[in-house]
């Protein structure tokens, strides 16, 4: 009997022993850096394709916009590797089928599925962290031609809009994938767009502004730009993407004017542009305006349309380049020879760029040509 009892002894011993041992393996494998969150990250980047393939069929390169964050959210780098892996899987082209947009770092991680041939979108929301899980999906019609279709429709859309129905992302997606589906949106406007997250027409209107001074300054050798985005709107972020004008490297200075101000300047002032050419010694401040009355005279916008209408509308009018010749879209108010002293001034706090170069007086008046200040070769034409 007591040979039995140690025999048991030994046997639940040695049980335990097992157990622990086992114990310890799975909490050491689980602990090896990476390994844990890779597993987990490729589920979880699994299941989102999956659960988009259950709403929308099959997600390919002939049809397939994906938008999403990734990467911006707190620690939603973690997912890349597994998201591009599963991106790949199906033959989808980085160019063609994906646009990664910047949004703020408490942003939730979301992805917007979007299937050119019927309109539809699948949009999932997940969480991750203590529990990786698919948090919220929703699939709608977006196609934009039959949203603005009647009243009905139109009052209809109006209402998801309300209810946030793409967690307050409904704009910037309906315009980015109605803007890629008709095959005509600039690539170099889709990397603008990738920083400003949603289409607009004061996005475009930077992309038409930029692609101006390019022609007309052309960034050569020794050729660069310091840009005064005053007044601002979402153009910037055109100009901080396609020249590297960052606000940190001294690219890109931008403040508001009053309306008092825009009026008294004339002509829809969007900023001034110093051409800086270091072969030729130059240095010209080029000062722009554009009309947005323009744009909304042509796009076919009605007064009463709501902003997503018009201002789609406005997108699609922009990204036709037949219409950037438009009279009165863009008008060179003045190019004035300026030296460094004078770009220095205009950059100080408190200083009003267009005070500094004349075209303005302090108390917001445009100054008669003898009060001129500092100022070589001043001349205003339109649009060349
Ligand atoms: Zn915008």
């Amino acid at each position: 009997m007591i040979r039995k009892s140690v025999l048991t002894n030994r046997k639940i011993k040695t049980i335990i022993t097992d157990f622990v041992f086992l114990t310890i393996l799975v909490f050491s494998l689980g602990s090896i850096p990476g390994m844990a969150a890779e597993t987990d990250s490729q589920d979880l980047m699994a299941q989102v394709f999956a659960a988009a393939e259950k709403d929308l069929g099959n997600i390919g390169p002939e049809d397939t916009l994906i938008i999403t964050d990734i990467g911006s959210p707190a620690e939603s780098y973690v997912f890349l590797d597994s998201f591009y892996s599963e991106f790949y899987e199906r033959d989808m082209k980085y160019t063609e089928n994906l646009l990664v947009v910047q949004n703020a770092r408490n942003a939730p991680l979301w992805f917007a599925f979007f299937n050119k041939s019927n309109g539809n979108c699948t949009f999932i929301e997940v969480s991750y962290g203590d529990e990786d899980e698919i948090s919220y999906q929703v699939t709608e019609n977006i196609d934009f031609d039959k949203l603005s279709k009647n009243k009905k429709s139109i009052a209809a859309w109006n209402e998801k809009v309300n209810s946030t129905v793409f967690d307050g992302r409904e704009f910037a997606i309906l315009t980015i994938s109605n803007g890629w589906a008709t095959g005509k949106l600039d690539y170099e406007l889709m990397q603008c767009l990738q920083l400003h997250n949603h289409f607009c027409p004061g996005v475009s209107s930077g992309f038409v502004l930029a692609d101006w001074m390019e022609e007309n300054y052309p960034l050569e050798e020794g050729v660069s730009y310091t840009v005064f985005s005053c007044p601002n709107w979402c153009k910037e972020d055109v100009f901080v993407k396609r020249w590297d004008a960052t606000p940190g490297k001294g690219g890109i200075f931008v403040s508001a004017l009053t309306d008092e101000e825009k009026e008294e300047i004339g002509n829809s002032p969007a900023g001034i542009f110093v051409v800086t050419n270091k072969s030729a010694g130059t240095m010209k401040a080029v000062v722009l305006g554009f009309d947005f009355d323009v744009v909304s005279a042509e796009s076919g916008a009605k007064k009463d349309d709501p902003a997503w209408i018009s201002k789609y509308l406005s997108d699609l009018w922009l990204m036709d380049r037949e219409n950037w010749d438009e009279e009165g879209l863009v008008t060179e108010i003045a190019v004035i020879d300026i030296d460094k002293d004078t770009l220095s001034e205009m950059k100080q706090a408190g200083n009003n760029p267009y005070v500094v170069l004349g075209l303005l007086n302090p108390e917001g008046n445009v100054r008669s040509s003898n009060g001129i200040r500092g100022i070589g070769n001043l001349f205003s034409k339109s649009k060349a």
